[in-house]
């Protein structure tokens, strides 16, 4: 397989997780398959000669997943087979612990409950990783802490306690309130991944940038390191 894990055998698209819902060893069946052409030249256009050098085919093969829907779009040029979207991954800026209820809100998409509950671990794991680690203190405690040091926006506080409480329904197992839908799955789990970035994988780009031009990085309040200015003759 290739560097996505992707083959196509027959009608059949295998992948080891469905990009949509991350279900393992998903069921992908073809629903429609195309090609297209890049057109080099006109001067000896054949359009019936796929062989003719003045023509290069790209091929494309529509897939959906039976677990969640989702439809997967294949892409074949020169042998490689890329595919979209492409399955999200954690990024390694990310501390394991975090990582680890990440991906596994990631791969139980197709099963909402379980999805959300794993979200949310996420986030508040990720608030204990920056510093908001007290025992005693519940996720609630520690977005509002967040929020109060800047280290959360407003927005993104509220979006912390949208998860929280969806997943508090899913723990009390309210008969009023609808089961959750895989939508309110991918929007929690959006969100961890989204919070993610923020905390870790984008302050750990920046720290990589400083350092491979020449800069020097700081420790900060909150465990993160701040890049300290870039010294004039480097910029
Ligand atoms: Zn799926």
């Amino acid at each position: 397989m290739d560097k996505q894990n992707a083959e196509i055998h027959g009608d059949r698209l295998e992948m080891s997780r469905c990009s949509w819902c991350g279900v393992a060893n998903p069921m992908l069946k073809v629903e429609h398959r195309l090609s297209t052409a890049i057109v080099h030249s006109f001067d000896y256009l054949d359009p019936e000669f796929d062989d003719s050098p003045d023509i290069e085919r790209r091929y494309w093969g529509i897939f959906s997943c039976t677990a969640c829907g989702g439809v997967i779009l294949v892409e074949i040029l020169h042998r490689d087979v890329d595919v979209y979207p492409k399955p999200r991954r954690v990024d390694r800026a990310v501390p394991e612990r975090a990582a680890h209820y990440l991906r596994e809100a990631l791969d139980t998409t197709a099963t909402p409950s379980a999805c959300i509950m794993a979200a949310a671990a996420a986030v508040d794991q990720m608030l204990k990783e920056r510093g908001y680690n007290d025992k005693k203190s519940s996720l609630n405690s520690r977005i509002l802490a967040a929020v109060e040091d800047h280290v959360l926006t407003d927005d993104m506080g509220a979006w912390a306690h949208h998860v929280r409480l969806e997943a508090n329904e899913e723990r009390h197992a309210d008969e009023e309130e609808p089961l959750p839908s895989i939508h309110d799955a991918q929007r929690c789990v959006d969100f961890a991944i989204g919070l993610a970035e923020y905390l870790f994988v984008l302050p750990a780009r920046v720290t990589k940038g400083i350092e491979s031009a020449g800069g020097e990085v700081t420790p900060a309040a909150g465990g993160q390191s701040a890049p300290r200015p870039l010294a004039d003759d480097a910029m």
